[in-house]
């Protein structure tokens, strides 16, 4: 299984490079710039040896990928999970550079992360696994070096526990910026966990004033109603949109149905007091339908919220759809993109659409640099205006290259990264 995911990983490292390269040729970038971002900067493997309750010593394997440095510090988050691989944080640190470029923020990408299945170790033995990441890594990672942050399967304790040791080791407190996803009492940023699903709600909202539509009334169907989804559904459809379905994968489902559907629109609240209560949005009174059929829902706008590859070559054919915007990193799949590239149907990418949380982490770090803390309503007044900023930028650059908005959305993160190593006499 190991090499079958090793496999996947590689072959979408080689995709990614193969985009690239299509893409700077496209915009007239030079092979040396290509030959630049091809490959990251920095990539460093260690092994964590962690003694564990039963007295045991176990060793984990982990890494930590800085993409490019051309615009600042990498920034990105760490994973705890089975299937982390060494391309795996190659690609992840990569599409991290493309994204923080987009907002024009004055950073690179990072990403990492520890071989382990988190749910198998006491709190003490993943404490100490945390722990001995940062000691592993310490030299590599600063509020000027490279700025970790919680991924899948890590939170606001796995960086407490970082930035703990990390002060400890270094021996300075406003260190705290070396991480960012913190809790607000130790210097995490207000807005931080509804601010990607708000810029999710914010890219289909500028999408729509730029096709002249509103979104009173739109439908759209989601997949996945954890931090991005649920937010993303609570602003859409304050705003006057209509969710008609919602696709999850939750433990406590009583259904073996993965989906369900009301055509007069699913309450949003009433989806969060489900998921509160019993442990999955989908346990209410509604229509059951299959996740076949979910993909295929006559819908305004299919929001794919979950995870990664959902959409592919067999079942991007059935999606009818109007606009898929990808609020997951990566669940359009290259021969999923093929077939909806062929049908007209635009995607909104990941590098934009979910970009709001390292967007709000940034603030974090700025918050921690400058001692000087914001309210919600600075927050979000800021996100909305950096992002709708970017966004414009992104429609822009679709109609001025004839592109779709991922090759945008490439072009314009690109070429940043290649004026500052032009400006620094690399290239
Ligand atoms: P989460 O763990 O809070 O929620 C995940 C949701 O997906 C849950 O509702 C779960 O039921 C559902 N799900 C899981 N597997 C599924 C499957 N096979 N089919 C259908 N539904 C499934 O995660 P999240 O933080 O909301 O992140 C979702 C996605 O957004 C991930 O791809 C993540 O990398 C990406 N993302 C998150 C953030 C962030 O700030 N949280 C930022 C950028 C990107």
């Amino acid at each position: 299984m190991q090499e079958g995911i090793m496999t996947t990983a590689y072959e979408q490292f080689i995709n990614l490079q193969k985009k690239l390269k299509e893409v700077s040729d496209l915009a007239g970038f030079s092979e040396s710039f290509y030959n630049i971002i091809r490959e990251p900067e920095r990539i460093i493997e260690v092994n964590i040896p962690v003694k564990m309750d039963d007295g045991t010593t176990k060793t984990f394997r982990a890494f930590r990928s800085a993409h490019s440095s051309a615009l600042g510090p990498s920034k990105g988050g760490v994973r705890y999970d089975e299937s982390v691989t060494y391309e795996e944080v190659k690609v992840l640190s990569t599409l991290m550079s493309l994204k923080v470029a987009l907002l024009g923020l004055p950073l690179g990408g990072g990403k990492g992360g520890i071989v382990v299945d988190p749910k198998k170790l006491s709190e003490r033995e993943l404490e100490a696994l945390s722990r001995g990441f940062v000691r592993a890594i310490n030299n590599y990672i600063g509020p000027r070096i490279d700025v970790p942050a919680p991924d899948v399967n890590t939170n606001a304790k796995i960086m407490g526990y970082f930035t703990d040791e990390y002060i400890a080791l270094n021996g300075n407190r406003h260190d705290i910026a070396t991480f960012t996803g913190k809790g607000t009492d130790m210097g995490g940023s207000l807005g931080r966990s509804e601010a990607t699903g708000f810029g999710v709600y914010l890219t289909i909202k500028k999408y729509y004033e730029k096709i002249g539509k509103s979104l009173d009334g739109a439908t759209f169907a989601l997949q996945g109603f954890g931090n991005v989804g649920s937010f993303a559904a609570k602003f859409l459809t304050e705003d006057g949109a209509k969710l008609i379905a919602l696709n999850s994968k939750d433990k406590s489902q009583k259904s073996g149905s993965s989906a369900i559907y009301d055509p007069e629109g699913l309450d949003v609240k009433k989806l969060e007091k489900a998921r509160e209560e019993t442990g999955s949005a989908l346990n209410i009174e509604a229509k059951k339908i299959t996740n076949e059929e979910f993909f295929a829902l006559p819908c305004d706008i299919l929001i794919p919220a979950a995870m990664e590859n959902v959409i592919d070559e067999t079942n991007a054919g059935d999606i009818k759809a109007s606009l898929i915007v990808e609020a997951a990193n990566g669940p359009v799949t290259e021969a999923g993109e093929e077939i909806l590239n062929e049908k007209n149907i635009p995607i909104i990418p990941d590098i934009l659409a979910n970009s709001g949380g390292v967007l709000v982490s940034h603030y974090e770090w700025i918050q921690n640099m400058t001692g000087s803390y914001w309210d919600d309503d600075e927050v979000r007044t800021k996100q909305e205006k950096d992002m709708s900023k970017a966004i414009g930028e992104v429609f822009a650059t679709a109609e001025k290259y004839k592109v779709n908005f991922r090759e945008a959305s490439f072009i314009l993160s690109l070429s940043r990264i290649e004026k500052s190593l032009k400006l620094r006499g690399r290239i």
